[in-house]
């Protein structure tokens, strides 16, 4: 097995790959769909509007940056700290009604294969989503440290910004060629390359691909079972 990221990166030697960075929400749990029916339900709530497919093209934001969107729409402001409280409570509250999201199918076998191959996993998500956060260790025990899981609360400016990358990579002890992102989500890609490191996406929901590919990914998967199934096979193509 070669611990080698699978990237012609310059003229150099190929930098070792020490690092994978997953995202949480459409990665590791199938819980896009609750997240997006709830923005929808709680936006009509408040007198705004998210339908739940404009919702998947703001996954990545923090709860905080996605309500300023609709307060600047729909109130020509931000929203204060106060309604951002509010509104985002009840977001978590609607979306605690789903059933429990399931964990997404092929998550746990690329995990699996990355943990073998002797990497640091490290958690970046934009969700401050207490009740999913604390499932990553129940879910998958053994894969993820509390200190290599970067969520809301880590950062000022979320995804679309590098900030939540590069504190991924900091808490790892990287640098960006000696890491990959797995991401689902256009901010999230935006995100994982403008902290220039090479990203996969696994498109599980709704989107076009091309969405995923515009946005900078550098392979799109249409499932994290698919990425999964090639995981082992991006190594030796390269390395060949
Ligand atoms: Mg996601």
């Amino acid at each position: 097995m070669q611990n080698i990221i699978p990237m012609p990166e310059g003229t150099g030697q190929r930098p070792r790959l020490r690092a994978v960075l997953f995202d949480m929400d459409g990665v590791l749990f199938d819980s896009m769909p609750a997240h997006a029916q709830s923005w929808a339900k709680v936006a009509t709530h408040f007198g705004l509007t998210m339908t739940p497919s404009e919702a998947y093209l703001h996954e990545g934001r923090t709860g905080e940056a996605t309500i300023n969107i609709l307060a600047q729409r729909y109130w020509g402001r931000n929203a204060t700290a106060e309604e951002q409280r509010n509104i985002y409570a009840l977001k978590c509250e609607e979306f605690n009604k789903y059933p429990e999201a399931p964990k997404m199918p092929g998550a746990e076998s690329l995990l699996r294969q990355v943990k073998a191959m002797g990497l640091t996993i490290v958690v970046v998500t934009g969700s401050g989503q207490q009740s999913l956060l604390s499932r990553l260790q129940t879910h998958y025990p053994g894969f993820f440290r509390p200190d290599l899981i970067v969520s809301s609360a880590d950062v000022k400016r979320g995804k679309p910004a590098p900030d939540p990358y590069l504190m991924g990579l900091e808490k790892a002890g990287c640098r960006p060629e000696e890491a990959i992102v797995v991401e689902n989500a256009p901010l999230g890609v935006q995100a994982a390359r403008a902290a220039g490191i090479y990203t996969l996406a696994a498109n599980t929901g709704p989107l076009d691909p091309q969405v995923l590919t515009d946005a900078g990914a550098q392979q799109v998967f249409p499932s994290m079972q698919a990425l999964s199934d090639a995981w082992s096979g991006l190594f030796e193509a390269t390395t060949a």
